[in-house]
């Protein structure tokens, strides 16, 4: 149903049933990408995002051509590339080492896809020249890769990338290597070159705010298997699972094993510490799911606590509850807290964490009491960790 926007645009590229597998020396077998199948619109940013060893590079050197799969089929642009070279494929690949050739300047290093393409000497020199305009690293021309700062040589292998406008273009962790300055800079340009130069492109990042700020549509992945594709927001408001859940979101989800037990229409989650009362319409879906319903996981982002003392609004009784307050961080905008439930403030292990506004008189070793946005929270299948809301 995700998709059902896109029905009417070209598909770019089409992973079916992608699967790869490795024999280890010991004769074992290691799936590093599990029946991969997603679709790429043309024009399309789609980050791949997880943690190490989930199976994105894997999956991106598949596409490229550096890897045959196992099984499955891929398509780019409607053609089966089965048995096709890298050069082949119409694509453009940037990568974490840059890998810019030392000798040539930058401007070899731009024209070199070209070169060995034997476009025509002016228009070589008419894309080179365009290309480096649009990056801004015109007045470089004539350096060497040595004489540039790791942007300069970031953008150098981006214009390598884009010189020959390829239909796909992509990326394999391309700011990994530039300081956290510099990253968020690459970041926003890389946004603003996608605006203009509009092709499909593929980038593997295990950084998820990365994922969040640069993808039309973001793929989680772990363990070789796709875990969940849809835009950004949709990924962080309804994470189909607790994996999803907990990879997205910074500081992470915090998660409770609950206990739930029917209160009139409502629904109460009761989680040791502290217990939620939940709405009916909630109530209503947790009878509905086939399962234990019993015994859930409650998560609940750091952002969905407040401070009470800070809240508006009248608060009912049963509405707030007590922690203990482990650590303070003030944030600037607004306050993260270590928090512990009252009765376990000398467990390190109950910790969870609050992002309260900055207001808050919070003190280390003293009590707060806290609310919970209801409406903001999730619920999870122990068992099978989907989520229920
Ligand atoms: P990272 O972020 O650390 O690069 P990743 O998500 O890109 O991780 P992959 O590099 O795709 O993950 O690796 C997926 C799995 O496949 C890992 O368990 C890895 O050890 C394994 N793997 C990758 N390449 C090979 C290989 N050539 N031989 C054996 N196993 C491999």
């Amino acid at each position: 149903a995700q998709n059902s926007d896109h029905e009417d645009r070209t598909r770019s590229l089409e992973l079916d049933g992608i699967t790869k597998e490795y024999t280890e020396d010991d004769g074992s077998t290691v799936v590093a990408v599990d029946d991969v199948s997603l679709d790429v619109y043309d024009g399309e940013f789609i980050v791949l995002v997880g943690p190490s060893g989930c199976g994105k590079t894997t999956t991106l050197r598949i596409v490229a051509g550096l890897e045959q799969p196992t099984r499955g089929t891929l398509r780019i642009d409607g053609e089966d590339v089965a048995g096709q070279e890298p050069r082949e494929r119409d694509i453009a690949m940037v990568f974490q080492n840059y890998a810019l050739y030392p000798h040539k300047t930058v401007r070899g290093n731009i024209a070199f896809p070209l070169e060995i393409r034997k476009y025509p000497d002016d228009e070589v020199e008419k894309r080179v020249h365009d290309t480096a305009e649009l990056l801004g690293i015109g007045d470089l021309l004539d350096r060497r890769p040595s004489d540039l700062s790791g942007g300069q040589q970031q953008r150098v292998a981006l214009g390598r990338a884009i010189v020959r406008d390829p239909s796909v273009f992509l990326f394999d962790e391309p700011l990994s290597n530039l300081d956290a300055k510099l990253r968020i800079q690459m970041r926003t340009e890389l946004n603003k070159l996608h605006d203009r130069v509009g092709r499909t492109s593929v980038y593997v990042t295990h950084d998820q705010v990365e994922a969040m700020t640069l993808s039309d549509r973001v793929v989680v992945m772990n363990d070789g298997r796709v875990q969940q594709v849809a835009p950004p927001d949709e990924v962080y408001e309804h994470p189909e699972n607790r994996f999803v859940a907990g990879f997205i979101g910074e500081p992470p989800m915090n998660f409770f094993p609950v206990t739930t037990v029917p209160d009139g229409d409502s629904l109460r989650v009761d989680a040791g510490g502290f217990s939620l009362v939940l709405d009916p319409d909630v109530a209503d879906t947790v009878a509905a799911w086939d399962g234990d319903t019993e015994h859930l996981d409650l998560g609940i982002r750091p952002e969905a606590f407040e401070d009470a003392a800070l809240v508006e609004r009248e608060l009912g009784e049963g509405e707030t509850f007590p922690a203990h307050v482990a650590v303070v961080e003030p944030m600037g905008p607004h306050t993260d807290l270590a928090l512990r439930p009252i009765d376990r403030s000398e467990d390190e292990t109950a910790e969870f964490t609050a992002r309260v506004a900055n207001e808050t008189d919070a003190t280390p070793g003293e009590t707060l009491d806290l609310v919970v946005d209801t409406d903001a929270i999730h619920l999870f299948d122990q068992e099978t960790g989907a989520n229920i809301l």
